[in-house]
């Protein structure tokens, strides 16, 4: 195993990303004495924020994501933690120590923790992109209330999806989901609602191929799999939650990441650069969940600090 940084006590630490991970490696970070920045581009809380209600993050049960992150957030600033808006633009990891450069300002730090997560990937299909924000979201918690007593779709089969159907289910006259295989990726216990929910309708083995609309979405041509039947659905909504991809494009020259653009690093956090670490969503690891990116964030500390 590889050293910590010597004289942990007062170095300086930059985190990028102020959800999960990069709160609680914020709040460890200042209680063991570093000077620790958090800097976020967007509202801190990352994908919590995009989280109808906690179920599964033990101690939160029934808050909504963003009540979470709020209170991530603030346990962190009281630690103190300084959290910035800020979005970092370049990094050179060429040097003795880490730079990341923001539109104000550019800093070097002894230690640079990665927690940008990931973003939602896109479906890549005809109107997708001229119509997002006009119908097509990729969060059901921030959009879905212009769409109460309206049509929506949600197209995808994991957890998000599935949670994201039964929060539209509350407020839309119907909601069909859509999904590319018969079996849904996502968590037993969630299936198991969706399916008892008599205001979802489930399309499945059925690919999305094109979202029509001129100026607002007014549906969404579906192909079933098995039969090659074209379905045209009239909908106001496309919610599309069909996984994330890491935001990895910073550091791709710099550090070690899988085929998939993860960042490599094990449960240590520690990537293929000595003074970057990894924690979250942004790193290669089998489960992507609340409870495995706060750990990430606590041992990233813990690397860096040696205790
Ligand atoms: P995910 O688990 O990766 O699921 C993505 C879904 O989209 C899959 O069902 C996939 O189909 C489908 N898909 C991917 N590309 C597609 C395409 N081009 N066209 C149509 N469908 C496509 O993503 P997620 O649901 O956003 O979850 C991300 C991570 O966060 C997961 O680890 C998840 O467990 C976690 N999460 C957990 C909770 C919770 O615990 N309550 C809530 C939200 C998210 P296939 O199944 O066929 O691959």
């Amino acid at each position: 195993m590889r050293e910590p940084l010597s004289n942990p006590k007062n170095r300086v630490v930059t985190v990028i990303g102020a959800g999960p991970a990069g709160l609680t490696a914020g709040l460890y970070a200042a209680r063991a004495g570093l000077a620790v920045t958090v800097l976020e581009k967007l509202t801190p809380g990352g994908q919590m924020n995009l989280t109808p209600e906690i179920e599964n993050y033990p101690g939160a049960a029934g808050s909504a994501g963003w009540e979470l992150a709020e209170r991530m957030h603030a346990q962190a600033a009281a630690a103190g933690a300084v959290i910035r808006t800020a979005e970092v633009l370049g990094l050179n990891l060429g040097g003795a120590r880490p730079v990341v450069r923001t539109a104000r300002e550019e800093e070097s730090c002894d230690a640079l923790i990665l927690a940008m997560g990931a973003a939602p990937r896109k479906l890549d299909i005809g109107g997708e992109a001229a119509l997002t924000g006009r119908g097509v979201s990729y969060c059901a918690v921030c959009d879905g209330a212009f769409f109460k007593d309206k049509r929506a779709a949600v197209v995808g089969g994991g957890n998000t999806a599935l949670e994201d159907a039964l929060y539209l289910s509350g407020l839309c006259a119907e909601v069909t989901l859509i999904h590319r295989r018969d079996a849904f990726r996502g968590e037993a216990a969630l299936v198991e609602r969706v399916r008892q929910d008599p205001r979802i309708r489930l399309l499945l083995s059925a690919v999305p191929e094109e979202i029509t609309g001129d100026t607002r979405v007014e549906g969404l041509r579906v192909r079933e799999i098995k039969t090659g039947r074209i379905e045209e659905l009239l909908l106001d909504a496309v919610f599309i939650a069909v996984g994330t991809e890491p935001q990895t494009a910073l550091v791709r020259d710099w550090i070690n990441l899988d085929p998939n653009g993860y960042v490599v690093a094990g449960e240590d956090t520690r990537t293929s650069h000595p003074a970057v670490f990894a924690a979250g969503d942004v790193r290669a690891k089998p489960l992507r969940q609340i409870a495995t990116a706060v750990a990430d964030g606590a041992t990233a500390v813990s690397q860096i600090t040696g205790e």
